[in-house]
């Protein structure tokens, strides 16, 4: 396809943007997703008269719902405590809305759009059935006990079992929301619709969980960096790499980039990163997860811990002399300075762990400069393929091994990166992975709403 657009198209796109933002004040992360997203769509729908006629970007952009509700619940102290908490059901034009819940004082309607906005495309990429949503509240589970966060999930749930289901909208965990929240809300739903089905994915194994779902998100984006690595006849093993956070996705990222012979030398919170001159090895990351999975604690408890490390506080780790790096903490912690230092140092690789963690403006820089960039809802597919491959198991009734759902994994990956280069291969021979990953993931859910008529 060409990447030509005439002046007249241009225009007519450059009016949606400026009523985008007009029709949704006050949500600049929605219009940042949606502003990136969209300029790698332009060719296509420029080229594509039906996209235009259809007003498609119009009604993609547009969420089927969103449910806002409060959220009551009472602390160890007796007090009545109230939040927030949204459920984004964005599109379901080719499966169940699907999409995490996150559990952080920063969520808002903003950032839950742009999240389900994302989550639709990158749902489509899978190949999998699934449409996209997104949820959560701006609960802080940071310092509460087991109890309190028990007593939140089983009230937030009383209001949401409404409105999930099996085959109309599976929530998953995210930033904040794990296999503890997971289980509390789980358990709330069975008592509630007196049913045992799988309208929650990343459940406990003794109750419908998939093996290979706590690593999949980390696993699956270090897979398709060693994609985008073998497609230039290179790999991972012997790179440096620097990785922020130290959650769920980051600690399985360093577990299986250690098994594709890379060393890791950072990992962060939102307190500060530590860089390991010696690298984390296996023995190192065992201490990471009981430290973070079990614990909860920070991770300057790393570098009291380990001496050939140190802790930087209040610091990204984006300084550090790296081939790739695994961006696994939040939106927005590549700042346009971060990418052109990261440049500079002479990066290779950026895979986004996170979602949106790079500011439009460094993303530009990493495609001007034509490294390997592989853009979330590309790099950080694999945590939703595994949950789509839960449900498929909790509706088979069968559990499969870890061997075959990692196989799989490693299968939507190669496929993620597949269409990735089918879609953004440019003359030269370069693969653009972000234009590559907008349009591969627009295409089916685009031509899905066409089918339906209007819509
Ligand atoms: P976790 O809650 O397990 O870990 C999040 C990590 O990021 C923690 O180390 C946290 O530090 C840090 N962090 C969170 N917010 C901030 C912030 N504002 N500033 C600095 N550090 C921060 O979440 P996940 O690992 O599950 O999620 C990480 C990212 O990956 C998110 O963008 C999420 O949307 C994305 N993602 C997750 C998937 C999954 O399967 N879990 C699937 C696809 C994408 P602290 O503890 O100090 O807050």
């Amino acid at each position: 396809m060409s990447n030509e657009v005439n002046t007249e198209c241009k225009n007519e796109i450059d009016e949606f943007i400026k009523g985008l933002k007009k029709r949704n004040p006050g949500q600049p992360e929605f219009q940042q997703a949606v502003e990136e997203v969209v300029g790698d769509l332009m060719p296509v729908v420029c080229s594509e008269e039906r996209y235009r006629k259809e007003r498609i970007l119009e009604r993609m952009t547009e969420p089927d719902r969103i449910v806002i509700f409060r959220v009551s619940w009472e602390d160890d102290e007796g007090n009545v405590r109230v939040n927030r908490a949204w459920r984004v059901q964005f599109n379901n034009s080719i499966g169940p809305y699907k999409g995490g819940l996150r559990f952080h004082p920063s969520v808002n309607t903003s950032i839950l759009k742009f999240l389900g906005f994302e989550q639709v495309l990158k749902n489509s990429l899978t190949g999998l059935p699934m449409g996209g949503g997104k949820g959560g509240s701006n609960f802080n589970p940071k310092g509460k006990s087991d109890r309190e966060v028990m007593r939140f999930c089983h009230s937030l749930m009383i209001e949401l079992h409404r409105h999930i289901g099996e085959n109309t909208d599976v929530p998953a965990g995210d930033i904040g929301v794990g296999s503890r929240e997971i289980s509390y809300m789980f358990g709330q739903y069975k008592r509630l619709e007196n049913e045992f089905t799988g309208i929650l994915t990343g459940k406990g194994l003794a109750f419908g969980g998939s093996l290979v779902r706590t690593e999949a998100t980390g696993y699956g984006c270090v897979y398709f960096c060693e994609n985008m690595f073998n497609e230039i006849d290179d790999s991972l093993d012997g790179k440096t790499c620097i990785v922020s956070g130290s959650g769920n996705v980051a600690i399985y990222t360093v577990e299986k980039a250690l098994e594709m012979g890379a060393k890791v030398v950072t990992l962060s919170d939102s307190s500060g990163f530590i860089y390991d001159k010696d690298g984390i090895d296996e023995e190192k990351l065992s201490f990471v997860k009981e430290l973070k999975e079990v614990r909860r604690g920070r991770i300057s408890e790393y570098a009291d811990k380990f001496k050939s490390s140190e802790f930087h506080k209040d610091k990204k780790p984006w300084g550090v002399k790296a081939d790739v790096a695994f961006p696994s903490a939040t939106q927005n912690e590549i700042s346009h300075e971060d990418a052109k230092t990261l440049l500079s140092n002479g990066i290779k690789a950026v895979a986004e762990g996170a979602n949106m963690p790079t500011v439009n403006e460094g993303v530009h820089e990493f495609r001007k400069a034509k490294i390997l960039f592989g853009p979330a809802k590309a790099a950080n597919a694999g945590g939703v393929a595994v949950s789509g491959l839960e449900q498929s198991q909790n509706s088979l009734r069968l559990s499969w091994s870890s061997e075959e759902v990692n196989s799989r994994l490693k299968g939507i990956m190669k496929d993620i990166h597949g269409k990735c280069v089918e879609h953004g291969k440019t003359d030269d021979g370069h693969v653009d992975y972000a234009r590559g990953a907008n349009v591969g993931g627009f295409i089916k859910v685009a031509d899905a709403m066409i089918a339906y008529g209007i819509v």
